[in-house]
């Protein structure tokens, strides 16, 4: 007695969900340039079944497209017609290099809804007025399905980074972040964050606050962008002191670095007005400060912070001297 197809079906989207399988069964989640997916060695066996469980297999299997090069996305093409246009909800993209030549070409993919792109490239420098892709977003003819985008690992994440973002992606809702480091608004650079001990694991801010400012600014022109999710390490130490309860964070912290708010908020007028800005505020004798423009769909920015290891802080402060400049963002 066969099994209708149909049941089948929901048979094989069972043994494909991640949720049904313990870690054992799965890669690692977080590390950089790691698939999150079943182990081939778990699935392979179903594919030498016959040709309706080979094929419903592979269909599962590239829900997930992992790659390491953007080269394999025309041949991966020739050898799965499917793939592009029927298959692939969820890519990953592992950038090893930033040239020319790294950008990632999406074209055709039909049902793409989730890019995930995970930064493994040491150079990342961009520079205001550039036209290298190797500055910006690296992704072209993004289909307009797409509606998600996790990238990790930058190693600059400055707001230049972004500069393209509403081009490439105008159907964006969703966005996370995860990386060592964050833009401070006030010295327009990117810096390594420290709380003063015990910081906080996370920081939720509604009504579309809560980026840093120049954030904001380039995201606002994506029109249905909801929910920001930034993860960025705590190294501890540090003269700020915030936590998600709202007395404790009367600042508003929004990614300043610990040495700006030590030295520059002894400046109580300069403080003030600061945080008012980051509130959108425009304060009476100041009209020509910018100040906060919220992104118009933006609801919610949720900031979650792991404990940096002592070697991450000795990786992370050598970079730093390499990558410091101050930048002229908007
Ligand atoms: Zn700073």
């Amino acid at each position: 007695m066969y099994l209708p197809p149909e049941l089948v079906r929901e048979i094989f989207k069972c043994v494909f969900d991640l949720d049904n399988l313990d870690s054992s069964e799965t890669t690692p989640t977080e590390e950089l340039g790691v698939p999150r997916k079943q182990k081939w060695c778990l699935i392979q066996p179903l594919t030498l079944t016959c040709k309706a469980y080979r094929a419903l297999s592979l269909e599962f299997w590239f829900h997930t497209f992992f790659l390491q090069l953007p080269a394999d996305i025309p041949l991966a093409h020739i050898m799965f017609p499917d793939l592009k246009k029927k298959w692939t909800r969820y890519i990953h993209c592992v950038q090893t290099d930033s040239k020319y030549t790294s950008i990632w070409n999406l074209q055709g993919f039909g049902c793409l809804s989730t890019i995930r792109l995970d930064w493994l490239s040491p150079r990342m420098m961009p520079h205001h007025g550039s036209d290298d892709p190797a500055d910006r977003l690296p992704f072209t003819n993004v289909p307009s399905s797409v509606n998600e985008l996790d990238i990790r690992g930058l190693p600059w994440p400055s707001p230049l980074v972004f500069h393209n973002i509403g081009g490439i992606l105008p159907e964006l809702k969703v966005l996370k972040m995860r990386q060592p480091k964050i833009w401070c608004g006030l010295c327009h650079t990117c810096s390594v964050v420290r709380f003063r001990s015990p910081g906080p694991k996370i920081i939720v801010y509604e009504g579309g606050l809560g980026l840093p400012m120049h954030y904001a600014r380039v995201f606002r022109t994506l029109q249905h962008l909801h929910t920001v999710y930034i993860t960025i390490a705590d190294f501890g130490s540090g003269s700020t002191i915030v936590s998600a309860e709202a007395d404790k964070n009367q600042h508003f912290w929004t990614g300043e670095c610990d040495r700006c708010m030590y030295v520059m908020y002894e400046d109580a007028g300069f403080r003030d007005r600061w945080v008012a800005r980051k509130r959108g505020i425009i304060l009476e004798g100041h009209e020509k400060e910018t100040v906060y423009i919220r992104p118009a769909a933006l609801k919610r920015v949720e900031w979650r912070f792991w404990a940096a290891r002592d070697e991450e802080e000795v990786d992370f402060l050598e970079s730093a001297d390499e990558n410091s400049e101050a930048e002229d963002v908007v």
